[in-house]
């Protein structure tokens, strides 16, 4: 709170595609998706739509012994998609994490095997913040005051490749962090329900890209030590990647579990889903209710975020303006990458990434404040960015014109000279 004394809220009256607009009247790109929400700008007339049809039909009604239209529609469309049959629903990330938690551990206890209810996470993972998610989160800041409240997880090395040794490259990277997890396995496996991990980047921790070659390992050695294989693409997922879902990029991969939230809606409601499989389902079907998955949220499978997520698969099958998403997103892709090469060979910059539709700058020997300093130039270049320490990334919506995409590069640039002088 005292920080807003240099730093004021941004009060925002109004929105329209890419774009914010401020109560005084300026404009904003959004370069941050709203904190990767947004997928295809604000106020999008399909998404509107369909959440307004929603409204007049069936705002909301329990999930609890009732069921509705969208979340079936929903459910079997998400089914389809991704070979994960089955869906448990809530209304944020954190609570999609605790979902899978709980329903691993709960899986092993009805399978006798109650001793497996440990977690095993990623150096620098992030899960979200409520008790349970926040135990396998490994960002100190966020750890620190809350510690005495959390279980231990275990924290194994993370795939990123920045953090390569020296001669070893990505893939290398890859394999020797996976012969970690294989010895950790070897020991732990009979008291690990599971492992979660957010499959080829760690957005939290400064946007770490992994070889996918680290997703394969873990699958297979999950498969082979019995233990579940959590995978959190409440991030990554529609699209951000560069495919539908980043677990896709690994042939054959398929987690246990798939939590999804963020784009699910394309930035407009709250709304996670947990996306598992016919043998988790089978082992809770049951007469005994202790043997039930016991865990609800009221908002449980809201009709109208329902529907907004409907409209977003919508989109990624119609695509837009004509052009398959992930193939417009090729091309809009290329051109920022190109539009931002200054910004990659700048003096004080290193390890410039992209994947999909997100791109990370790692700034060296920034000044004190750096983030809240970028974040201000950025402001005043009309654009919404906030670097993860000395990570600078955009991760903006799949709708950007190229005069955007130039006022995102541009603007980024001046932003950054004005920080760091
Ligand atoms: C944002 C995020 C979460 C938490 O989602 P919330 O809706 O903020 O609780 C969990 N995992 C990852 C990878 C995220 O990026």
């Amino acid at each position: 709170m005292k920080r807003l004394e240099d730093e004021p809220l941004l009060a925002i009256a109004r929105a329209e595609g890419p774009w914010l607009i401020g109560t005084d009247g300026r404009r904003y790109l959004d370069a941050v998706s709203s904190w990767w929400v947004n997928l295809f700008g604000h106020g999008h007339p399909h998404i509107k739509a369909a959440i307004a049809d929603q409204l007049d039909t069936l705002d909301h009604v329990m999930l609890a012994g009732c069921t509705h239209e969208p979340v079936v529609r929903l459910s079997e469309r998400l089914g389809a998609l991704t070979g994960l049959g089955h869906a448990f629903y809530a209304s944020d990330g954190a609570s999609a994490t605790e979902i899978a938690l709980k329903m691993s551990a709960h899986f092993w206890r009805n399978a006798g095997r109650a001793e497996k209810c440990e977690f095993v996470g990623l150096a620098g993972g992030y899960h979200g913040e409520t008790v349970g998610a926040l135990s396998v989160t490994d960002i100190p800041l966020f750890r620190e005051a809350y510690a005495p409240l959390l279980r231990l997880s275990a924290a194994l090395p993370s795939p990123d490749t920045r953090q390569a040794l020296p001669g070893e490259d990505a893939l290398a990277c890859a394999r020797r962090c996976a012969a970690a997890l294989e010895a950790y396995l070897e020991a732990h496996h009979a008291r690990t329900a599971a492992l979660i991990l957010e499959p080829l980047v760690q957005c939290a921790a400064g946007f770490g890209l992994h070889d996918p070659e680290y997703l394969r390992l873990a699958r297979a050695l999950c498969r082979r030590f019995e233990v579940h294989l959590i995978c959190d693409e409440i991030a990554v997922g529609f699209g951000r990647s560069g495919t539908l879902f980043a677990h896709q990029q690994v042939s054959g991969c398929l987690p246990d579990f798939l939590c999804l939230s963020k784009g699910l809606t394309g930035g407009t409601l709250p709304l996670s889903v947990v996306l598992t499989t016919d043998a988790v389902y089978g082992a809770f079907y049951d007469d005994r209710a202790s043997r039930g998955f016991l865990h609800s949220h009221s908002y449980t499978g809201n009709p109208l975020a329902c529907r907004a997520a409907l409209a977003v698969l919508d989109l990624f099958e119609t695509g837009l303006d004509g052009v398959p998403v992930l193939e417009r997103n090729r091309a809009t892709a290329a051109r920022l990458t190109a539009l931002a090469e200054p910004i990659a060979r700048h003096p004080r910059v290193s390890d410039a990434r992209q994947l999909g539709m997100l791109w990370a700058f790692d700034i060296g020997d920034p000044p004190p404040g750096f983030s809240a300093r970028y974040h201000l130039a950025a402001r005043d270049e009309g654009l919404l960015l906030r670097p993860i320490g000395n990570t600078l990334y955009f991760m903006p919506p799949y709708v950007l014109d190229e005069a955007a995409l130039a006022h995102l590069a541009g603007g980024a640039l001046r932003a950054l000279e004005r920080a760091l002088a």
